[in-house]
Order: structure tokens, then C-alpha cells, then sequence
């Protein structure tokens, strides 16, 4: 069985991985498990692909077989695109979830609701030892509440209104979010993008 390394140490993120992967007969390892030592990827790209691809490099350098790995953050149409790559720490090193949605919500005082649109993105990015790289992208429209809704979910989850829905991300079954978040997404175009590659192959 083909091994498949992530580069993540999110419980949710590996099982949802691993579901998709299983189809392919591939078997997911978190980074942990696969005995390499923690160290810290410093994200230096500007986009959501440079750091996706800079997280599975790592891990790839050292375990030489397949690796993944995801990005992700929200952008903010009032704020130029901010948090963007810099979600998980916007409002500083060693902050939390509760001070950037602070940040966030004080940045947007005074924004009316026509112009609070933002968005989720995902970066998947999958290494092969042959030099196969596949980079699968999903993002997801929504607006930016005035206040919290929701203990569910993380980091901005309770901020965030996806289009046509009436319940915020943090208001959400993980279920209801998987089937329109931008990681569900980007594992969804990520499927298809194996699917070419392994008939294309002759494999499946
Ligand atoms: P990453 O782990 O470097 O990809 O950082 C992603 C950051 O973006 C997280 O720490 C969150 O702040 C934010 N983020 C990404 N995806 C989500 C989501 O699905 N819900 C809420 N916040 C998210």
C-alpha cells in the first residue's frame, strides 16, 4: 500500500484526507506518527500555494515519499485580502483564535454589510517522488458577521456567513461545513486530479 505522509498535525484535517486517499488505495500517516521530528515550516510565501507547497516540501525532503499538505485562511474584500496567509497569526506571535477575531471585528467597525464579503481558500498540495505536484485550490463566498455566532468549528469560523446559508460556520454541523467549505472543496478537485493522474497511468 502506498504510504502517504500529511503535513498537518489536525486531527480533522488527516481524517479527511485519509478518507479521500483510502479510495486510491493509499494509506495517510500523520507527520508524527511517520517519526519525523516537530519542526516549525516557516511560511515565508505570499500566497496560499507558495505555503502549501513550502509545507510538503519539508516533510518531503526528509521522508522521500508522498506528501501533502493544506494551507488555508480567509480574505477580507474591506481589508485588501488581510488576514490572508497570515489568518492563523494576524493579530500577532502566539495569539489566539479569540484575539484574531477581535482584531478582525475591530478592523471591520463601521463597514456596512454590502461591503463585509470575504472569503475561505484552501491550498492543497500534493509531492510524488516521481516530480508530480498537484495543487488543488477550493474557496468558499461569504459575508463577515458583526459579532461571534456559534461555538463550533475554529479559528474564524464563527465570523463567517457562507452565501445562501443562514447558520454561520461556527453555527454548523462539521458535516453541513464540510459539504461547502473551501477544504472540502479543494479535496474534491484534489480527488479528480488523482483520478486523472491514475488513469492516466493505466492504474485504476
Ligand atoms: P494554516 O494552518 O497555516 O493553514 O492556518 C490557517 C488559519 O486560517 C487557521 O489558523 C485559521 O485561523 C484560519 N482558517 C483556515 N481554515 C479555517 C476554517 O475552516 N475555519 C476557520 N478558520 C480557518
Amino acid at each position: 500500500m502506498e504510504r502517504v505522509i500529511v503535513a498537518s498535525q489536525n486531527r480533522g484535517k488527516i481524517r479527511e484526507i485519509g478518507e479521500i486517499l483510502a479510495k486510491f488505495g493509499m494509506e495517510t500517516v500523520a507527520r508524527d506518527d511517520a517519526g519525523i521530528p516537530p519542526f516549525e515550516v516557516e511560511e515565508t510565501g505570499e500566497t496560499f500555494e507558495e505555503n502549501s507547497y513550502l509545507k510538503a516540501k519539508a516533510i518531503f525532503d526528509i521522508a522521500h515519499t508522498i506528501t501533502i499538505a493544506d494551507d488555508s485562511g480567509i480574505e477580507v474584500d474591506a481589508l485588501d485580502g488581510r488576514p490572508g496567509v497570515y489568518s492563523a497569526r494576524y493579530a500577532g506571535e502566539g495569539c489566539t483564535p479569540a484575539d484574531n477575531n477581535r482584531l478582525l471585528l475591530e478592523q471591520l467597525q463601521g463597514v456596512p454589510e454590502e461591503k463585509r464579503t470575504g472569503r475561505f481558500v484552501s491550498v492543497i498540495t500534493m509531492l510524488f517522488p516521481d516530480g508530480w505536484v498537484l495543487t488543488a485550490r477550493g474557496e468558499v463566498e461569504g459575508h463577515i458577521l458583526t459579532e461571534l455566532r456559534g461555538e463550533g468549528g475554529f479559528g474564524y469560523d464563527p465570523l463567517f456567513l457562507p452565501d445562501g446559508e443562514t447558520e454561520s460556520f461556527g453555527e454548523m454541523s462539521p458535516e453541513a461545513k464540510n459539504r461547502i467549505s473551501h477544504r472540502g472543496k479543494a479535496l474534491c478537485r484534489l480527488e479528480e486530479m488523482i483520478r486523472e493522474r491514475h488513469l492516466s497511468m493505466d492504474t485504476v
